[in-house]
């Protein structure tokens, strides 16, 4: 799509005010090639590409690079954390009652975000989350059957 990926993700570490390592740059990619992947995973696909990382260092660099707007933090009701590229357009998700597989659903009313509260309590509202939850298809038909 855009611009080669090792190189513009050092670009946008440093762009973000973060130090370059190749620890980071490993997350981050990982975190965008996986779909909506937990921290053992993460820890794991980290660790096959640059040895070995801690698993409180992930967490500390998931935090930064979260905190810094590269990464998004989603965390579904009773589920661990996972963690996404796809920052920035306020998507929901979808996730599966029985397996917790996740997926992305744009914004509910085809403009994002979906920022109109019925009453804002005179909040000023940034960010809106919607989670739907349900059967994937996988699951409802292991059900059915
Ligand atoms: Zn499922
Ligand atoms: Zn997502």
């Amino acid at each position: 799509m855009t611009a080669p990926q090792a190189q513009s993700t050092a670009e946008e570490l440093r762009g973000a005010g973060l130090r370059v390592t190749a620890a980071r740059v490993a997350l981050i990619e990982t975190v965008r090639d996986g779909d909506h992947l937990g921290v053992e995973a993460i820890t794991s696909a980290v660790r096959d590409r640059v040895g070995h990382i801690s698993v409180q260092a992930v967490y500390e660099a998931l935090h930064a690079l979260t905190a810094a707007g590269l990464l998004r933090r989603i965390e579904p009701a009773g589920s661990p954390a996972r963690f996404e590229g796809r920052v920035g357009d306020n998507h929901h998700h979808i996730v599966c009652r029985s397996c917790a597989a996740v997926a992305d659903v744009d914004c509910a009313v085809g403009e994002a975000p979906c920022l109109t509260a019925s009453d804002d309590h005179g909040f000023s509202v940034g960010e809106a989350e919607v989670t739907y939850w349900g059967l994937c298809p996988g699951c409802s038909t292991a059900g059915s059957s």
